[in-house]
């Protein structure tokens, strides 16, 4: 007997591309059908067949409070009742701009779009118009959205064999996309010597999260600092996912390297559609209408949508100062050791604050290469083990696991217990 997210999954694949608004929701690389989400509330996630399930997906991240929000949801709703749209200015996307300035100070200057993509592919724009170079240099297992020119890792060779992982993006278009090692500053400094005065910009998750998390060396960020500042290029960091999430102020705050453009997503529209780009007033002064770099969006600024931003953005900045950064990171490191002491050497756990992944490696995960060695199998395995006992992971090796400011102790507890009663040997895909 087929369950109702089983019969749900059978429709939408009748009238969705595979059944899926987007590719990941799927659960073919953990090798079952994907759940059907009725509803939400604090870290609990509910399916359509009545299952509850303690979550760890959080949206992709934008869930830092946890699901339904009351505050959260009681503004929205009024906001609602003021109209859902009015395609012109309003006093609240100012108030949000004035408070992701509030966290985030390099900042300076704001333009709101609907998505992560949409913020990465304007800020690489805004670098390219602002210093009249075409190429950008991203790292390998990085993700920037699905835009033409980011879909881009290295082939299997060369290093600067730019070669688009999509169908449909122009070979021509994933030329000016240079890839480099993350981790690696040789890698990028050598695309810099063999593209002298051509890198507008340099792209990066100042911690790699899409690849599983990879957390930055000790000097790295540093280093892309320096090099972008002396070859008069851009350095852009997406913190789309790191953007108070891991501190307040992002990776950038938690590092102390400022980047020139910031691209924010998730977490800023407290799981409406809703991003960021942002930097200095006189690069983001060239942003049309105040410059000729073209950028618009008929829902951009959605009041909706900002409701939800200001709201969440207002609960965390009052949430650090009772130390709700330190809970978060005590909760992942919790996880994380937790995880290290059960499963020792047969995985690598990264961790920073509530961002965290278990590599199925007895390697040390530093860079594209090293997540790559993972087991996906047993973390299939693993995945379906945890869900069986009510934990909702995410249904790739290469997704973060993300921890919110409502996952209470118990459920941590019941969490650890489950990776205990999780075997290792044995292979449930
Ligand atoms: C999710 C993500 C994006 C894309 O955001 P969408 O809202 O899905 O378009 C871009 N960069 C990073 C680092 C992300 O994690």
């Amino acid at each position: 007997m087929k369950n109702k997210s089983e019969k749900l999954f059978e429709k939408s694949k009748k009238l969705i591309p595979g059944g899926v608004n987007s590719p990941v929701r799927a659960y073919k690389s953990v090798g079952r059908t994907p759940l059907f989400i009725d509803h939400a509330k604090g870290s609990k996630i509910y399916d359509v067949d009545g299952n509850e399930y303690i979550d760890y997906v959080c949206s992709w991240g934008p869930m830092i409070l946890g699901h339904a929000n009351k505050e959260v949801i009681r503004d929205v709703k009024r906001a609602c009742s003021a109209g859902l749209s009015f395609g012109a200015p309003t006093k609240k996307e100012y108030i949000l701009a004035q408070l992701i300035n509030r966290c985030i100070p390099s900042m300076e200057n704001v333009r709101l779009v609907s998505s992560g993509t949409e913020a990465v592919m304007s800020a690489i724009r805004v670098a390219r118009g602002y210093t009249g170079r075409d190429k950008v240099v991203k790292f390998r297992g990085c993700y920037h959205g699905h835009s033409d020119g980011m879909l881009v890792k290295a082939g299997s060779g060369a290093l600067t064999d730019s070669t688009p992982d999509s169908a449909g993006v122009p070979v021509d278009f994933a030329k000016n996309t240079l890839i480099a090692e993350y981790n690696d500053k040789e890698s990028v400094k050598r695309l810099f010597d063999e593209n002298k005065g051509e890198i507008a910009c340099v792209i990066v998750e100042p911690v790699a999260a899409n690849m599983g998390v990879v957390l930055p060396k000790e000097g790295f960020l540093e280093y892309l600092r320096e090099i972008t500042k002396a070859n008069n290029a851009l350095l852009i960091f997406d913190e789309v996912i790191t953007g108070f999430r891991i501190s307040l102020g992002g990776a950038q705050e938690y590092y102390g390297v400022t980047p020139d453009l910031t691209t924010l997503g998730k977490i800023v529209g407290g799981g409406m559609p809703l991003a960021a780009y942002g930097g200095s007033k006189e690069i983001m002064s060239i942003v049309a209408p105040s410059g000729d770099v073209y950028q618009a969006g008929t829902l951009s600024g959605n009041p909706i949508a900002v409701t939800a931003g200001i709201t969440t953005l207002k609960l965390l900045i009052v949430g650090k100062k009772k130390g709700l950064y330190e809970k978060l990171d005590e909760k992942g490191r919790y996880i994380a050791d937790s995880v290290r002491e059960v499963l020792g050497d047969k995985v690598c756990v990264n961790q920073i604050g509530s961002l965290l992944s278990v590599f199925f490696t007895d390697k040390s995960v530093t860079d594209y290469e090293t997540a790559l060695s993972s087991d996906t199998e047993k973390y299939a395995g693993y995945f379906n083990s945890m869900l069986d006992q009510g934990i909702y992971l995410a249904p790739s090796q290469f997704e973060a696991m993300f921890v919110s400011a409502v996952h209470s102790d118990a459920e941590i507890k019941k969490t650890v217990n489950a990776v205990k009663n999780y075997s290792y040997e044995e292979d449930k895909i």
